[in-house]
């Protein structure tokens, strides 16, 4: 039996199991996932013992993802991100690291049929996540604004896409009055913040949303959130948290497995506990 799992803390309300397992149970695979909340010192032991149970595969989860980088020899994306949520063990030697929230908002955005090339795009967040959008956006070809509470976080964001795409104008940023100006001459918008997260609360102001735009929001609990909400009432195209949530679990299954993923039976598994 192949055991996978998830590092985090908390994670009991991780939604992360069900999603997995029902693809075991799709595709007729013996395998579990399991939750493991080891201690803040204790991540990389946690890591190496997983390596030596002969564990197959790791998610790793807030407050872990930064910290994780430094025990896994990281790919290009989940390097420039600088946070890995996906560790794979295949072969010898030290555990590969991934970034599948990055591969989450690229999958989102395209099972919705929103094209990214050559697009402009607003990013709300600083934080880990909206790392991930940024730099899935910007590898994708659209330009990004960054739009924070804390500005340096924003320009420090906006200066690595910089630095990694090698082309200034690429990525901009500025605080959250940004958004006024930048987000009615967007094409696509995403909320990076946990800003809405079980609150009626939107961090963009609803006059800037409009027809033409294309609106992910990383939270999912509520699923539709009042930016989303707004966003619908103006006839934009919505894509709720729960298709990033999804897609960034689709990736590392089929990075573990080598199989594609049982997409549909991934997301009603998820969808029914939210
Ligand atoms: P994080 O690293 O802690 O970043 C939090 C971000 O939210 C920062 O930009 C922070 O701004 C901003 N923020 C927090 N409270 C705010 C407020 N009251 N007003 C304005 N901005 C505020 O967290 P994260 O890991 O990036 O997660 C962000 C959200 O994305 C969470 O809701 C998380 O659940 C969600 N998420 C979803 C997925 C998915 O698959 N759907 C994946 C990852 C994360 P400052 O920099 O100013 O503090």
């Amino acid at each position: 039996m192949d055991v996978y799992g998830l590092l985090g803390n908390p994670v009991g309300h991780s939604l992360s199991p069900p999603m997995h397992e029902a693809a075991y149970d799709a595709l007729g695979t013996d395998a579990r996932y399991v939750t493991f909340e080891p201690a803040p010192d204790d991540l990389g032991a946690a890591i190496e013992g997983a390596q030596a149970l002969g564990i197959a595969g790791l998610n790793v989860t807030i407050p872990f993802k930064e910290n994780a980088l430094a025990h896994v020899e990281p790919d290009d994306l989940a390097a420039r991100i600088g946070a890995v949520n996906t560790v794979d063990f295949a072969g010898d030697g030290r555990p590969r690291g991934y970034n599948t929230d990055a591969t989450g908002v690229r999958r989102a955005f395209a099972h919705h049929d929103v094209t990214l090339a050559g697009r402009d795009a607003v990013v709300v967040g600083a934080g880990g996540a909206a790392r991930a959008a940024a730099f899935a956006l910007a590898d994708a070809s659209a330009s990004v604004h960054v739009a924070n509470r804390t500005v340096s976080r924003a320009e420090a964001l906006a200066d690595d896409i910089e630095g990694a795409t090698g082309e200034s104008e690429r990525a901009t940023a500025g605080g959250l009055e940004t958004l006024e100006t930048r987000v009615p001459d967007a094409d696509l918008l995403v909320n990076a913040t946990s800003v809405g997260m079980e609150e009626d609360r939107s961090p963009v102001p609803a006059d800037a949303l409009h027809g033409d735009l294309a609106v992910l929001d990383a939270v999912y609990r509520p699923l539709e959130t009042r930016l989303l909400r707004e966003a619908r009432e103006r006839g934009a195209t919505t894509v709720d948290g729960a298709w990033m949530l999804l897609y960034q679990g689709v990736e590392a299954f089929e990075r573990w497995t080598g199989r594609d993923a049982p997409v549909d039976a991934m997301n009603e598994a998820l969808r029914a506990r939210l």
